[in-house]
């Protein structure tokens, strides 16, 4: 098979174990650094409620995109390690390699990924549209 083929040439995925592995370092990183400045705003009580209120809520926005992307990584490094990364986790099939050396830790394919984003473009003009459905039902 001809995927096979260009998998072997490097089946331990070392170079994007490397690049994943530096990648999460470099994100952990920057949520110590974040960290640490949490508690120094702390440290002043003068400071302006509402503003650090807002602070806060900013730091936890990124927070959140980042420790997304770490259990994006960590899920990769996983695959890596199972022998089953480059695998599309919707429909089974090869990611191809070009797709994942451009984002080493994507989940699905192109199909799959183009399909979900068609499917929340239309979940997202449903709601903005109607409330008349009791779709909201799950969302808790
Ligand atoms: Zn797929």
């Amino acid at each position: 098979m001809y995927f096979r083929k260009e998998l072997d040439m490097d089946s331990n995925f070392t170079g994007l174990k490397k690049i994943l592995m530096k990648r999460r370092a470099k994100l952990l990183a920057a949520l110590k650094a974040r960290k640490s400045e949490r508690t120094d705003l702390r440290h002043g009580d003068d400071i302006d409620q509402a503003e650090s209120a807002y602070e806060q809520e900013m730091s936890y926005i990124f927070r959140g995109r980042e420790s997304d992307e770490i259990k994006a990584i960590n899920a990769a490094l996983a695959k890596i390690n199972k022998g089953t990364y480059g695998i599309c986790d919707n429909c089974g099939e090869m990611i191809g390699m070009k797709r994942l050396e451009a984002m080493p830790f994507v989940k699905y394919c192109v199909d799959c990924q183009e399909e979900f984003e068609k499917k929340r473009e239309f979940e997202t003009v449903m709601a903005t549209s109607s409330w008349d459905e009791d779709e909201g039902e799950n969302e808790f």
